[in-house]
């Protein structure tokens, strides 16, 4: 992605990440707000493998699907103060007191050199604004692995996320919220939340932006970098 992507989408007119439609003010507008394909709230929170908990607010199609790989491949860094702001409210309503920390899923060096910006990173910064916290650095991407998106059986993909964090900064002790921005099989989030107990963390639980619908209810799509 070119940074330029980023700067154009700050410098023009706020429009709603989801419909592009400009508007007065950034953030979503009325009408996504209204058409969302919100997360019912029977669905809103996920148990990922090893009894790993995932929240997310919405469903990972339509809209949603577009805003999130336009945030991740093509600069539309606007997206990232309403998607963190939903990620708050998720957690705060399904994981309340679990946590006092906040960390992401980092890309690589490499990623955000050519990318000019760590999404995750951005998500957590604009979910912590509400709570007045900063996002603290726990892990540290040290393997450029294939796109998850890439890659089609659960088993490759479960594979190709071993080995590719490492602790950084201070976990132990803490009860961390690790945020990233889709959670689809979850194998991202469990190998990084593994990373971080194995490094003395008190406790991880986990929120995302969206999660695939599960398979036979409309979708199943496959979604995670
Ligand atoms: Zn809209």
């Amino acid at each position: 992605m070119k940074m330029t992507d980023a700067l154009l989408d700050l410098l023009f007119p706020p429009k709603c990440p989801f419909c592009r439609r400009v508007q007065d003010a950034p953030g979503m507008c009325p009408a996504c707000e209204a058409a969302l394909p919100w997360i019912d709230e029977a669905h809103s929170l996920r148990e990922l493998r090893g009894g790993l908990l995932c929240a997310a607010p919405l469903w990972y199609e339509d809209s949603v699907r577009e805003a999130i790989l336009r945030f991740k491949f093509h600069g539309g860094v606007s997206a990232a103060g309403p998607l963190g702001e939903l990620i708050a409210q998720a957690a705060a309503e399904r994981l309340s007191g679990e946590f006092d920390a906040v960390t992401w899923v980092p890309v690589s060096a490499k990623r955000l050199r050519q990318r000019g910006y760590d999404q995750s990173r951005l998500l957590a910064e604009n979910a912590c604004k509400l709570w007045g916290v900063e996002p603290e650095r726990l892990l540290r991407k040290v393997r450029d692995n294939p796109p998850q998106s890439s890659l089609d059986s659960a088993e490759d993909r479960w594979k190709n996320t071993e080995g590719v964090y490492e602790a950084a900064g201070e976990p132990a002790g803490k009860r961390i919220l690790l945020i990233d921005d889709v959670c689809s099989t979850g194998s991202t989030l469990v190998s990084a939340a593994g990373v971080l107990l194995a490094a003395g963390a008190a406790g991880v639980v986990c929120a995302a932006a969206a999660f695939p619908r599960p398979e036979g209810e409309n979708g199943g799509e496959k979604g995670k970098e």
